[in-house]
C-alpha cells in the first residue's frame, strides 16, 4: 500500500466537505431549488427534496383530484365478497329499499351476496311511520325476520311534560315492534333547542326518564354525536379532510361555534356516565377511531358503552396493528354497522377485518388520502363483531339460527 493513498475516512471527509460547500445550483434541482431556514415550510407548489431545499415540478402539478398513482406493490390479495360469518348491519339506512315487498326482496338478494343476514333500520322513525314500516317488513316473506327497526325520539321542545310524552311514545313504538332507539342524529347537542329557547345539552337531566325507560325496556340507544374533529378545524391545506369539506361545505363546523368538538364529547361522556344502566352504542366509534387510546379509556371507564364501525374504516385500516389489538381487547363491545347503504362497499369492511392484506384502496377517496391494511381478526372476534354483540345487547332481535 502506498503511503499517500487516501484512507476511506479522509475520502469521506473530503466528499462531505465538498457537499457542504456545494452551491445550491449544483444540488438536485439546480437553480430552481429554493432554500428555507430550519423550521420553515416549503413555499406553495414546492416540496422538500433535501434538508431545507425545496423544489417544484417542471410541469404544472395536477390537482389532488387528478393525481391517481397506480401502486406497483405486488402483494397477496384476498378479496372478500361475503363476510365469513353472517352479519348484522346495526347501522342501516336502506331508505329506498323499505318501501315495498318487492324492494325488500331485492335488498334481501343484495344482502345474501354479502352474507349480511339482518339489517337494523336506524332511520329515527316513530308513531305511524314506524307502524307502516313494520307492516311492510312483516308482509315480506323473504325479509320478515331479517329487517328490524329502531325508534326515534323527538327532542324538540324539551320542557315541562316532555319526558312523560316521550316515554309514552317510546312504549307505543316498542309495542309496534321497535327493537332499540336511534339513530339519534347529530342535531342533538348541536342545534336542537329546548322549549325555553336554550340549546338542549346531551346530558340535560330532563332527559333522564327516557334513558331510564330505555334501560327498563332493554333497548340499546344508538347515538351519533357531532362530526369528525377535522370538521371543526380551519379548512386549510393541513386539514386531513380538506377535500371533503370543499366538496360538501355544509359539513364544516365553524371553529368558534359552541359547543365545539371537545365540549360536545364531554357532554356525551357525561350522558353515558350518568346513565350507567342504559346501553349506548356510539356511532362511528364515537369519532375516536383516530385515537384508539382515548376510546379505549372510555371503554374501560364506561361498561355501558358500545361502538359501531360505520364509515370510519379509513381510520381502522390505516393502523392495522393497533386496530387489531383494540378489536381483540374490546371484542365484546364493537358492532358491525355500515351506515350509507351501498352494497358494493361492504366487501371493503370484510377485507379489512378478515385479511392481513397490505396497502389496498379504500372506496371513498375524499375520506382518506391513504391505503388500507387488513387487521386479520380471529374468528371468535369476527363472530362477536358481526352478530354476537348486536344480538346480546338487543334482546328483541330474532335470536335463533345464528
Ligand atoms: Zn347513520
Amino acid at each position: 500500500m502506498s503511503t499517500y493513498a487516501p484512507t476511506l475516512r479522509s475520502l469521506f471527509l473530503a466528499v462531505f466537505a465538498a457537499s457542504i460547500a456545494m452551491p445550491l445550483s449544483a444540488q438536485p434541482g439546480g437553480d430552481r431549488a429554493t432554500s428555507i431556514k430550519p423550521g420553515e415550510s416549503c413555499p406553495p407548489g414546492t416540496t422538500e427534496i433535501r434538508p431545507r431545499s425545496c423544489l417544484g415540478p417542471q410541469e404544472a402539478a395536477p390537482s389532488i383530484l387528478d393525481y391517481r398513482p397506480h401502486s406497483t406493490l405486488v402483494a397477496p390479495e384476498h378479496l372478500v365478497k361475503k363476510a365469513r360469518f353472517p352479519a348484522i348491519d346495526f347501522h342501516g339506512h336502506p331508505f329506498e329499499m323499505l318501501g315495498s315487498v318487492e324492494s325488500l326482496a331485492r335488498m334481501g338478494a343484495e344482502l345474501d351476496a354479502l352474507n349480511v343476514r339482518m339489517i337494523i333500520v336506524a332511520n329515527n322513525v316513530s308513531g305511524d311511520a314506524l307502524k307502516k314500516m313494520v307492516a311492510t317488513i312483516k308482509a315480506s316473506p323473504a325479509m320478515k325476520d331479517r329487517v328490524r327497526v329502531l325508534t326515534g325520539i323527538d327532542f324538540q321542545n324539551v320542557g315541562p311534560g316532555w319526558a312523560a310524552r316521550a316515554v309514552a311514545q317510546l312504549e307505543a313504538d316498542v309495542a309496534a315492534g321497535a327493537v332499540g332507539i336511534g339513530e339519534i342524529g347529530k342535531g342533538f347537542g348541536q342545534t336542537i333547542r329546548k322549549a325555553d329557547g336554550s340549546r338542549l345539552a346531551l346530558d340535560d337531566p330532563e332527559l333522564d326518564p327516557i334513558w331510564q325507560a330505555a334501560a327498563r325496556l332493554k333497548l340499546p340507544v344508538f347515538i351519533h354525536t357531532g362530526d369528525p374533529q377535522e370538521f371543526y378545524q380551519p379548512v386549510n391545506y393541513s386539514n386531513e379532510r380538506w377535500l371533503e369539506l370543499e366538496l360538501f361545505p355544509g359539513r364544516r363546523v365553524s371553529p368558534d361555534r359552541h359547543p365545539n368538538f371537545e365540549e360536545l364529547m364531554k357532554e356525551r361522556d357525561n350522558l353515558f356516565r350518568r346513565n350507567p344502566k342504559t346501553t349506548f352504542v356510539a356511532a362511528h366509534m364515537g369519532w375516536h377511531a383516530n385515537d384508539l387510546g382515548r376510546l379505549g379509556k372510555m371503554m374501560d371507564e364506561m361498561p355501558n358503552l358500545y361502538v359501531d364501525v360505520g364509515a370510519v374504516l379509513y381510520d381502522i385500516g390505516r393502523q392495522p396493528r393497533a386496530a387489531h389489538d383494540f378489536f381483540v381487547k374490546h371484542q365484546d363491545r364493537i358492532l358491525f354497522g355500515k351506515d350509507s347503504y351501498q352494497p358494493e362497499e361492504y366487501p371493503y369492511y370484510w377485507r379489512v377485518f378478515e385479511t392481513n392484506d397490505d396497502y389496498f384502496d379504500y372506496y371513498r377517496h375524499y375520506h382518506a388520502f391513504w391505503k388500507l391494511y387488513g387487521i386479520g381478526l380471529p374468528d371468535e372476534v369476527l363472530k362477536k363483531v358481526y352478530y354476537g354483540n348486536a344480538l346480546r345487547i338487543t334482546p328483541r332481535l330474532p335470536q335463533t339460527g345464528w
